[in-house]
């Protein structure tokens, strides 16, 4: 599927101890590199690379990526950042502080090392947008002083420090807009819509809606993502991005509510609550610029992605799968 001709490289992935880290790391691995993973386990979990443990083409390093680091690589995947609102918002300052420190510090390094750098950027930088499916010539509509202002406004000026370092020192730059991605090893209790409504599903708990349920996402299973991050640092130097990276499949949170509970053959019912401040009420990737130059596009239906990811809950909580 990865298309690459690259010989063995030593790669640093931050927050390679995270939900998407390690599914990158492992991917990394498997096509023969060496990899540092850099990580402070604010969210991220040794048990997310626990598997990892004597193989001798991985590293594991226990940093801030807040703070400088003198190391040697060829490639830098950029993913350090607590991705759920429940923990980019519980310190919101060390949140700006891990986007834009961690950018800063992760640009002095390939421009010492003259690497190629990946940034992890999101879907948020388009805030609650206005322009639908949104396309990444769209500025977004961000509020920038909201609970959720400290990723989107952090996440915001690292696309700018990228570009910057792009344009005054050469650097070469990927800046890759995730959208909501979803799949094993995501955190249980970090609050996301996904792993919310299956640990609720499979507890026949209520499951937690807010607001009316029709606000909508688009899911895109992780292994796909890892799929288009490798493709896109494979990309020679006229690439920067930034390019949107997910599944264009819209759907609304009511209705992925009522798919997980039929995919779960759970008894839970729905239970309403309050809309956070500044929910997007529609998110949709046009990937029309990563189909033409990275020739990817994802291919896990939503259905089988989840089914996969509730097979992962279900050994969390040593239940067999139904
Ligand atoms: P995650 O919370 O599982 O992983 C983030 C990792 O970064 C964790 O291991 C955490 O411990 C680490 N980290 C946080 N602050 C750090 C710091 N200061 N220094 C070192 N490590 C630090 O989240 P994820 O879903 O795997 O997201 C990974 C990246 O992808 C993030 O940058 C996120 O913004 C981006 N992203 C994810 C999604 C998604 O839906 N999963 C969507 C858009 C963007
Ligand atoms: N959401 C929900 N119930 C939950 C968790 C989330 O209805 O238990 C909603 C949330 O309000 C948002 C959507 O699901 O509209 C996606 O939330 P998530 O935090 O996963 O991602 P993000 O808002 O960052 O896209």
């Amino acid at each position: 599927m990865i298309r690459t001709n690259d010989s063995r490289k030593h790669i640093l992935v931050t927050g390679g101890a995270g939900f998407l880290g390690s599914h990158l790391i492992d991917r990394l691995l498997s096509q023969g590199h060496e990899v540092l993973c850099v990580d402070n386990l604010f969210t991220g979990a040794k048990q997310n690379i626990a598997h990892l443990t004597g193989n001798s083409r991985f590293t594991f390093r226990h940093h801030d990526v807040t703070l400088p680091l003198q190391i040697d690589v060829d490639e830098i995947y950029n993913l350090a950042c607590p991705a759920s609102p429940i923990h980019y918002q519980h310190d919101p300052v060390q949140t700006t502080k891990t986007s834009v420190f961690g950018a800063i510090n992760m640009l002095d390094l390939a421009k010492r090392l003259n690497c190629k750098v990946l940034q992890a950027s999101t879907s948020e930088v388009y805030g609650d947008p206005v322009v639908h499916p949104q396309t990444e010539d769209y500025w977004g509509n961000v509020n920038p002083i909201g609970p959720r202002s400290c990723y989107d406004e952090g996440k915001r000026c690292a696309e700018s420090l990228f570009f910057d370092h792009h344009r005054h020192f050469g650097l070469e730059i990927k800046v890759a807009r995730i959208f909501n991605t979803y799949g094993p090893r995501m955190h249980h209790a970090d609050g996301r819509v996904v792993s919310n409504f299956i640990v609720q599903a499979l507890q026949d708990a209520p499951i937690t809606i807010y607001g009316d349920g029709t606000q909508t996402r688009s899911f895109c299973y992780v292994d796909d993502m890892v799929d288009a991050l490798i493709c896109l640092m494979a990309t020679g130097p006229d690439v920067t991005g930034p390019v949107n990276l997910g599944n264009p499949q819209e759907i609304s949170v009511r209705s992925l509510a009522e798919k997980i509970i039929a995919l779960t053959g759970s008894r839970s019912t729905l239970a309403f609550y309050p809309l956070p401040v500044d929910d997007p009420k529609q998110r949709q990737p046009d990937i029309t610029l990563a189909k033409t130059l990275i020739d990817w596009r994802p291919t896990t239906l939503i259905d089988a992605g989840l089914r996969r990811t509730v097979a992962y809950f279900k050994d969390q909580q040593g239940v067999q799968v139904r």
